[in-house]
């Protein structure tokens, strides 16, 4: 049994073996990676004004299937969310000086997306319960120039979507879901990622379900779904070879941001998983959460009313007063622990060398900054393979590191 003192004073670890690695990829990816491999056809694009400028079977498949899943009318895959992210700024025609409010709390990507087309990025401050930006910090930023909002399903569930629909729809302005994080989760009726103009996914390695790399861009609007696929795919040289295109689409560019054949093939198997990969991840939370939470100080994420969470991460927050001890050490002690967490998600991006060299606005953000200093501790032990052993092990070292809190502070037992 593990003895009560502190692995990081020099007791015993809770936890002694790694925890199981996380792997949603079996034996039908397998088969289907065969089967394009028999045909030969690795990819099946041509970047110019053809059948097949808008890919092969199984990305087409993939998109067919990505759409009746998600209930939307346009399904558009990529080789990462990254280049979703470019596509849809890209599909709304921004010009330089154009203001795009987006959150400081997020993947570098979420914002990247909006300076490389010259566009300015506004960052607002976040909630304290959902960490997604603050529908009353949005309000307060718009201005004449501002043309779109990024607003980031983080952590596994969707942002304050109806509110900042409202504003949109009040301002003029277009919304770009970046719900990299939150396939599956729910938002009232509807699904995250379906609720703004254009929603992105992510499929990278980390997220949930994956290709490896690879992202899919949804829309319900037709003329976005063509601009999408234009910039997936060498927009300039196909447009040129059209007949009679229309004079909007003249100054579009595009990339290569098209998704192989083998990738498309995986996602149409790992989609079909979705649904039982949260669950088993939301049924652990459950768990972890039932005793979590009666740890004065410890507060697990809060579920925004009427809607799912998926957890990509649990976000919990240490409240340091009430802990007595630091965040920083407590994480430190954690880990000594044997249950590696992270102290803080990412730093505020308006601290990014990248955005200070670059025009960007922000007022002060304090939540985020009390989050990321102070606050947020990210977890992730919480996927299947976990058993319930080894939840207990991640619950056993929270509840050891908070009872031993005043030995940790003087750093004696
Ligand atoms: C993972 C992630 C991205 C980028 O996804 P890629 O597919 O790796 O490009 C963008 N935004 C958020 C919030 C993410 O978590």
């Amino acid at each position: 049994m593990s003895s009560t003192r502190l692995a990081l004073l020099g007791g015993t670890a809770v936890r002694r073996r790694p925890f199981p690695v996380y792997n949603s990829v079996g034996i039908e990816e397998k088969q289907a990676v065969l089967s394009v491999l028999e045909t030969g056809i690795l990819s099946d694009f041509v970047g110019a004004y053809h059948e097949k400028f808008a890919g092969g079977r199984e990305v087409q498949a993939f998109e067919e299937e990505w759409q009746s899943y998600f209930g939307v009318d346009y399904a558009v895959t990529m080789n990462s969310a990254t280049s979703g992210l470019c596509a849809a700024i890209g599909a709304l025609g921004l010009a330089p000086g154009d203001e795009v409010i987006v959150s400081p709390y997020t993947m570098s990507a979420s914002v990247t997306c909006v300076t490389i087309y010259g566009a300015v990025p506004v960052f607002v401050d976040v909630e304290e319960d959902y960490f997604c930006i603050d529908p009353g910090e949005v309000e307060r930023r718009i201005t004449p120039r501002t043309k779109a909002i990024v607003a980031v399903d983080l952590a596994g569930q969707a942002a304050a979507l109806s509110e900042i629909m409202e504003l949109a729809k009040k301002h003029g302005l277009r919304v770009i879901e970046d719900c990299a994080q939150a396939p599956g989760a729910r938002y009232g009726e509807r699904w995250a990622g379906t609720v703004g103009h254009i929603g992105v996914f992510s499929l990278n390695c980390h997220k949930t379900i994956q290709t490896g790399e690879g992202g899919v861009v949804v829309t319900n609007d037709p003329e976005t779904a063509l601009r999408l696929r234009l910039i997936r795919n060498h927009a300039e040289a196909v447009i040129a070879g059209m007949p009679d295109p229309k004079e909007e689409i003249l100054g579009l560019y595009g990339w290569n941001f098209r998704m192989t054949e083998i990738e498309a093939a995986i996602g149409r198997v790992q989609l079909k998983k979705l649904e039982r990969l949260n669950t088993e991840r939301r049924d652990r939370i459950a768990y972890l959460n039932s005793r979590l939470s009666r740890i004065p100080g410890i507060v697990p994420p809060a579920v925004r009313p009427g809607c799912t969470h998926v957890y990509y991460m649990q976000l919990l927050r240490l409240l340091s007063d009430e802990i007595g001890v630091e965040r920083d050490a407590f994480v430190k002690a954690l880990e000594a622990e044997g249950v590696p967490a992270s102290a803080g998600y990412v730093k505020p991006l308006y601290t990014m060398p990248l955005f200070r060299r670059r025009p960007q606005a922000h007022g002060s953000c304090p939540v985020v900054e009390r989050l990321h200093r102070q606050e947020v501790i990210v977890n992730t032990l919480f996927y299947p393979p976990l058993t319930e052993r080894d939840l207990d092990d991640v619950i056993l070292a929270y509840e050891k590191v908070a009872e031993n809190s005043a030995a940790l502070r003087t750093g004696s037992n």
